[in-house]
């Protein structure tokens, strides 16, 4: 591999692995960036696409194809979509998309992970609990709640309580 796969330039190159398989091509440093989504699109560089679409190389195939789906608000990018022709299997693979997962995080946007300490930025009623829980009280070792990435668990006066992300910080 001695060229971008997608626009032939011989720049620097690196891998780029073309998710969810394990199949990697060789990227210039014009491309990769902007395949990974680093760097905005810049639409001029795409023109290339109207070689590399016709690669023999699935893996340069899809890329061309989901490069061309980004961009396909231009006429020529629509036009040469129309034409890519990807079998069922490789068009599968063309719109795979990363889902990324919830993450629980404070009220500021910070991540949360088990075991870590917050503190309440408002009072709470306990449902349940009969008590309020005080703004300004420090919850350590909380939990995450699976499935419900707003939920944290926590211990306050001894007891097990359900806590809203929103209205916690971290510490
Ligand atoms: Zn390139």
């Amino acid at each position: 591999m001695s060229a971008c796969a997608l626009c032939s330039s011989d720049g620097e190159l690196s891998e780029f692995a073309v998710v969810p398989k394990e199949e990697v091509v060789a990227l210039c440093d014009v491309c990769h960036p902007q395949v990974s989504g680093d760097a905005e699109l810049d639409e001029n560089h795409w023109r290339c696409l109207n070689d590399s679409m016709w690669s023999e190389t699935p893996a340069v195939q899809v890329l061309a194809w989901r490069m061309l789906n980004k961009l396909s608000a231009t006429d020529w990018a629509g036009g040469l979509l129309d034409m890519l022709y990807l079998e069922d299997n490789l068009r599968q693979w063309a719109e795979y998309q990363e889902v990324v997962a919830p993450t629980h995080v404070d009220s500021l946007g910070i991540e949360l992970n088990p075991g870590d300490s917050v503190v309440l930025i408002k009072d709470l009623d306990v449902k349940g609990g009969g008590f309020t829980a005080k703004r300004g009280t420090a919850v350590k070792g909380i939990r995450l709640v699976e499935n419900n990435h707003e939920h944290i668990e926590g211990r306050v006066s001894g007891q097990k309580i359900v806590i809203l992300t929103k209205f916690v910080k971290k510490q």
